[in-house]
């Protein structure tokens, strides 16, 4: 059964054709944002789900993972950790490279901040192609953590990002096609 609150959440994130570039349909989640009631049952259906599962990190991909990540760490007794662009945290990093379209990107965390066997939810808001996901279950497992799943917003399955997580699961709250 659909949780009630799903439908809130959908009519609440706004859709922004050709942007940044045409042919791209932005999913703008700013707009979840301003609705306080969409935005609490989004973080609230989350921690539901991964309350009481020993997780003990929630990474964070940048940018707007950087939203929804924290507010689920506090409320499931985890901490917080920003998987960041290149170049933008200050201490030793670990890195992975994924390809995109056109060319590379890169994703980076501090040493020291996952350890060994930690069980780890990642969230960012959005997974398209899920080359993102996938590099930031790399790293986490190149530090010897437990990837438990990845968890985002929006899904757009016609990418068929699912099946670059491999045997990852993946939790979606809102499938857009
Ligand atoms: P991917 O690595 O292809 O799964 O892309 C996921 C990342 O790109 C996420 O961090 C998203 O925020 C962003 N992204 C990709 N496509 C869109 C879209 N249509 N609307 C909003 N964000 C997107």
């Amino acid at each position: 059964v659909k949780d009630q609150r799903i439908a809130g959440i959908t009519s609440a994130i706004r859709v922004i054709p050709d942007f940044p570039k045409p042919g791209i349909l932005f999913q703008d989640i700013t707009t979840l944002l301003l609705d306080v009631k969409a935005f609490k049952d989004a973080i609230d259906l989350f921690v539901e789900r991964y309350k009481g599962k020993n997780i003990t990190v929630v990474a964070g991909i940048e940018a707007r993972g950087f939203i929804f990540g924290p507010p689920i760490a506090l409320a499931i007794g985890a901490k917080f950790v920003p998987l960041r662009k290149p170049r933008k945290l200050p201490g030793p990093v670990i890195s992975e490279e994924y390809s995109l379209e056109y060319g590379t990107d890169k994703i980076e965390m501090h040493i020291g901040a996952v350890h060994e066997g930690e069980r780890v939810l990642i969230i960012d808001d959005l997974i398209a192609t899920g080359g993102t996901l996938c590099a930031a279950i790399k790293l986490l497992e190149r530090v010897g953590a437990e990837v438990v799943e990845c968890a985002c917003v929006i899904e757009l399955p016609e990418l068929k990002g699912k099946d670059k997580l491999g045997c990852k699961p993946l939790f979606v709250l809102v499938s857009s096609d």
